[in-house]
């Protein structure tokens, strides 16, 4: 485990020598420490990626070369795919199969984006001005330096999204992980160094969002900023970003829906309902919360929801047939139960699930279901980051598209029904 930052090439003590303490969510045990890195530490990191950017080779490379060292650094992933893997689980808690899956998915996404700069290769478009005296081209290069800011819920799979895009591209840049999980990014670097990416082009400082994060938002050396994570922090962001009339781009949370009509497969509607808000212990920005069923089918669904949610095995993520475990960390537990009680006062009703039974240590919330939410509730509106999902019954399509449209978030609106035309109807009508 890294004790270190990554800057230009060089693993690097944080300036002040500050730590924050890395905690297993399922233990509540500290088991490492991680550099509290400073605003000058990010200020030294855009430096080196500036000067990377403005005089390394990075740039001048072609496509296919960069391609070379992403399809290297996909291979160090996978190379080391058990021990990430297993720190993934002890940094956020999720079960090991489900790191593992990221992990792999992390892989392929630096291969895919070796893809991309390939074909980057010899991409010009000659655009007609319909004046013979001119002659314009449109021709793609890199922005310069990107920040990278990620939250918590896929370590090294948020991380694999910012920089295999921004490496592919010719960019050089700084990611600051989340400070609650920055285990496998800073392992990043190392696999980045072996597979002898150019110095300065991949930096890595951890630390508070306040400091680090904010020093990287205000520098005027950073050209493009890349940022996951909730939606108040987004929000602060993008008006930082347009103070300096910087390019930004941002993923948020959400609180999507799920359509599921009369006519769908009672036990395959159950089984998406669980991935959907169960996969990642709920931690997930297009988890679908809020789930509207056909009414003739919703008491039976209902049943069958119950009886599996409360079958699904929870515990530490390394232990064998885990498949819920702990919330990432105490501040998001006690967040995650405030808000289930929050519904209950607002009128909804606990079917299931709130804090887990038997465990002395640890994070774990339940499978939670929580049915009669009044639509005014925070608990339908807001995203809860949580295993936690609404169900209601409606009565027609239109309700259906409109109860589904009813939040200012959604990210990833699904439907069932055995009706194609019905499907894409409403599938047409999410917004
Ligand atoms: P967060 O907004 O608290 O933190 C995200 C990152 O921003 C962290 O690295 C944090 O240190 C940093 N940060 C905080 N304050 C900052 C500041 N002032 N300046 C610069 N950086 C700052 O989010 P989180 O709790 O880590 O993650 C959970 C949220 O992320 C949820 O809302 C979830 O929906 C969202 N998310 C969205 C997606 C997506 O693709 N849309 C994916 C995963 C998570």
């Amino acid at each position: 485990m890294q004790t270190r930052l990554f800057i230009n090439g060089d693993w690097v003590a944080a300036t002040g020598g500050a730590t924050l303490p890395v905690v297993n969510p399922a233990t509540e045990a500290v088991f490492h420490h991680i550099p509290a890195g400073t605003a000058a530490d990010a200020n030294a990191a855009v430096l080196a990626a500036r000067a990377a950017f403005d005089h390394g080779p990075w740039r001048q490379m072609s496509g296919a070369q960069r391609a070379g060292y992403l399809r290297a650094i996909a291979q160090g992933i996978r190379d080391r795919l058990p021990e990430l893997a297993r720190l993934e689980v002890l940094d956020n808690g999720k079960p090991l199969p489900e790191a593992e899956w990221d992990l792999g998915d992390a892989a392929g996404c630096f291969d895919f984006y070796a893809g991309l700069a390939e074909e980057l290769d010899g991409e010009v478009e000659t655009i007609s001005l319909g004046d013979a005296r001119f002659v314009s081209k449109a021709v793609r290069e890199p922005v310069g330096v990107a920040g990278a800011i990620i939250p918590w819920n896929y370590p090294l799979l948020m991380a694999a999204w910012k920089v295999a895009p921004a490496l592919a591209a010719g960019c050089t840049m700084v990611l600051k992980p989340s400070e609650h999980t920055s285990l496998t990014a800073l392992e990043l670097g190392a696999i980045a160094k072996d597979a002898g990416l150019p110095s300065g082009v991949l930096n890595i400082v951890t630390g508070l969002g306040q400091t680090v994060g904010q020093a990287i938002v205000d520098h005027p050396d950073v050209n493009k900023l890349a940022f996951t994570g909730s939606v108040p922090t987004g929000a602060r962001l993008m008006a930082a970003a347009a103070r300096d009339v910087k390019n930004i781009s941002l993923e948020l949370g959400g609180k999507s829906p799920f359509v599921i009509f009369a006519d769908a497969d009672i036990e395959k509607a159950v089984e998406w309902i669980m991935f959907g808000i169960f996969w990642n212990q709920g931690q997930v920005c297009s988890a679908t919360s809020r789930v509207l069923v056909e009414r003739s089918l919703y008491p039976a669904l209902l049943e069958r929801l119950l009886a599996e949610a409360q079958k699904i095995t929870i515990g530490d993520g390394l232990a064998d047939g885990t498949l819920l475990g702990p919330l990432v960390n105490d501040l998001q537990y006690r967040k995650v139960l405030a808000a289930i009680d929050r519904a209950v006062v607002q009128g909804a009703t606990l079917a299931c699930g709130g804090k887990a039974v038997g465990f002395d240590k640890g994070y774990f919330v339940a499978p939670t279901v929580l049915t009669d939410v009044p639509l005014t509730a925070d608990a339908w509106v807001e995203e809860i980051f949580g295993p936690v999902v609404c169900i209601r019954a409606f009565d027609t399509e239109e309700e259906a598209v409109r109860l589904a449209n009813d939040s200012r978030f959604g990210l990833a609106a699904a439907v069932m029904t055995a009706d194609d035309a019905r499907a894409e109807r409403v599938a047409a009508a999410f917004r």
